[in-house]
């Protein structure tokens, strides 16, 4: 019997969504959350299931696996790359996935909350997608296609390759990570260990997108210092830092550079946390932009706004932090433009337009990239993320593991070391 690609990835995502494999901010462990393991072990077990000899998990919870080379010559040795763990936004436990057959074009609504709704009016994706077979949770949970979806499309690629033995390749990686939800999904990754030469995340959205380009991203602290004194004979002694922090969130700009009043390619200045007493007052940001030297202005311009702030707050004062989150990695991409190339290339053989998009994000291959491996993003074809909406269309899953497979053909034509 002839296997086709994408024939087990239904199933697949189907066993994966009910692992409960949700991460969380402010965990001292790693990975943030035990159960990640979990689905992390029945990976391995799969893996080693479509002969990956040396498929495993490690103490941090990555699982890798190498699929050999088939052929004689040297080829670049390409990863595929997707995350296990679901948003710490929305509860990923006892997921009821439902498949929808056959989609009419109506409103979906999902039986375990009639509240929530899906609508091709407020999703324009799904209008394309008449026909097709729908999955969603059943409204109580997210569904998990990010990026579960990205894991049994990979997973689902690798057997297709098994089986079919005819199709050429190098040698093929595939590694799934905990923790990107938060931040930390290639904290402890061994990109040396891996020892591939180029990789792609399978961890984007619409079907046919090459995402190129991420935000740079820093974080920001700034602590308002006043000068506490007992209320009573406080005259023309206290300075109330809780009034500094907030004379100076009132003068941030609320018409723009703000997540709430921007898009596409411009960046923002977000204060999303705000702590203190009358001797300090702490406020976080995190500050997005494309370019590195836009996010330099943006803190020099948080800075400007202190500054003034404090002139008018007599013996008031404050400091500053910034830290890097994360740089856009086009920077890197553009020195090894082949990768994304051949990206392009995959997704027109599956008869498709390809897009360049830009993340208003970072990915876990924005890091990789600057750690030395050059990762672009590909779209595994599911929706509405980090909700109860989440959907994902079987035929674009399909799609999507048709494109990790052509990219495996484009690549084991190309010799060692062009690029
Ligand atoms: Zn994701």
């Amino acid at each position: 019997m002839t296997v086709e690609i994408g024939q087990t990835v239904v199933e697949r995502f189907l066993r994966y969504v009910k692992y409960d494999t949700q991460s969380t901010e402010n965990s001292a462990t790693y990975p943030s959350t035990e159960k990640q393991k979990e689905l992390g072990k029945q990976l391995v077990y799969e893996l080693k299931e479509l002969s990956l000899q040396d498929a495993s998990i490690d103490g941090y919870g990555y699982v890798t696996a190498t699929l050999p080379a088939n052929i004689q010559r040297t080829t670049p040795t390409v990863g595929f790359i997707a995350h296990m763990d679901t948003s710490p936004e929305v509860s990923g436990r006892d997921v009821k996935p439902q498949i929808h057959e056959n989609y009419s074009g109506s409103d979906i609504i999902l039986p375990g909350d009639s509240a929530q709704i899906l609508r091709p009016s407020e999703n324009p994706e799904l209008v394309k997608k008449i026909g097709n077979g729908i999955m969603t949770a059943d409204g109580t949970t997210l569904l998990g296609a990010d990026d579960k979806a990205g894991v049994a499309e990979i997973v689902d690629a690798v057997r297709y390759l098994t089986t079919h033995p005819e199709i050429e390749h190098g040698i093929i990686k595939v590694a799934f990570t905990p923790d990107e939800e938060v931040g930390k999904g290639v904290e402890h990754f061994d990109v040396r260990k891996f020892g591939v030469q180029y990789a792609y995340t399978m961890d984007g959205e619409t079907l046919g997108e090459v995402e190129n380009e991420t935000f740079s991203a820093d974080s920001v602290q700034l602590t308002f210092r006043g000068v506490p004194f007992h209320p009573g004979y406080a005259l023309s002694r206290l300075v109330n830092s809780i009034k500094v922090a907030s004379a100076f969130v009132e003068k941030l700009p609320k018409d723009r550079d703000s997540p709430e009043t921007t898009e596409k390619m411009v960046g923002y200045v977000h204060p999303y946390v705000i702590q203190g007493g009358v001797e300090s007052t702490l406020v976080k940001f995190i500050i997005r932009d494309f370019e590195d030297e836009g996010l330099r202005k943006r803190e020099e311009t948080l800075k400007a706004i202190a500054e003034e702030t404090v002139r008018s707050f007599p013996k008031s004062d404050f400091t500053i932090e910034t830290e890097e989150s994360y740089r856009n990695m086009r920077h890197v991409l553009d020195k090894y433009p082949e990768v994304v190339e051949k990206a392009m290339v995959a997704v027109r053989m599956a008869n498709l337009q390809p897009k360049l998009h830009s993340i208003r994000g970072g990915t876990d291959g924005a890091r990789l990239c600057y750690m030395g491996l050059p990762t672009p993003n590909l779209a595994t074809g599911g929706h509405n993320f980090h909700s109860k909406l989440e959907w994902i269309s079987i035929q674009d899953m399909k799609k999507a593991t048709e494109i990790i497979v052509n990219l495996v053909k484009l690549w084991s034509k190309v010799p060692e070391r062009t690029i």
